[in-house]
């Protein structure tokens, strides 16, 4: 049976983020392919509450409410980091527990004294992933979805200055070198030739990318 056709992406496109790193990320991502995209603040759109229990149902929700408010498709990320060790939290609520610690130092420090209250100090205890959904919705509701995730290691104490949030607490597997000391380029890791870029959202927009924007 052959597979119902993508809806190709063109023209403006809302990007359903208040995260500045998130957006920053979907920005670079987006704009080899002459997509035009402007951010939910820049439209003054609000928060919609992340009631979703899945990665993929919260990028859902946040992408259709954009699309509706500001009548153009919308594109959203929802992403986390789900530890092992922890049963996969903080996982969709990475961000919920960014908030409550104060900051991500904060956060990271408490994601590794919970680990450490589980015995999860060898590197190999301390296998982590990143996950993010992406889903674009159109103002007539039709939806597309597609999931990416890296797999890694926690370490401690966390390394390097750049990405944004758990960046420099993960260690993606076959690097010597956390999110966080890696420019943004290193991140989303987009080989030339195709083959499977590094990060969570750039494997997540790889998909998308052959599905919708081709
Ligand atoms: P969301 O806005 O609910 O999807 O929140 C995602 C949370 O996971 C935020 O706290 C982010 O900082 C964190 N997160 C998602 N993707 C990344 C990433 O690429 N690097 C570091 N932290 C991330």
């Amino acid at each position: 049976m052959t597979q119902p056709a993508h809806r190709k992406l063109s023209g403006r496109v809302v990007v359903a983020t208040h995260n500045s790193g998130k957006l920053r990320e979907m920005n670079e991502l987006l704009a080899p392919y002459g997509i035009e995209a402007v951010s939910a603040g820049e439209l003054g759109l609000g928060e919609p509450d992340e009631t979703g229990l899945t990665f993929l149902a919260n990028a859902e929700l946040k992408a259709r409410a954009a699309a509706q408010a500001a009548n153009l498709p919308a594109f959203a990320d929802d992403s986390g980091l789900c530890v092992d060790a922890l049963g996969g939290d903080p996982g969709i609520y990475s961000a919920r527990w960014a908030r409550e610690a104060g900051d991500f130092p904060a956060a990271m420090a408490n994601v590794h004294e919970l680990m450490q209250a589980k015995g999860a100090v060898s590197a190999t205890e301390r296998r982590a992933h990143f996950v993010s959904a992406l889903a674009i919705v159109w103002p007539d509701g039709h939806l597309e979805q597609f999931e990416g995730k890296v797999f890694g290691t926690i370490v401690w104490p966390p390394r390097g200055e750049k990405g944004f949030g758990y960046d420099p607490f993960f260690q993606p597997d076959g690097h010597a070198r956390t999110f966080g000391e890696m420019s943004s380029q290193e991140k989303h890791g987009i080989p030339a030739d195709g083959s499977q870029a590094l990060s969570h959202r750039a494997r997540a927009f790889q998909t998308l990318a052959k599905a919708c924007l081709a």
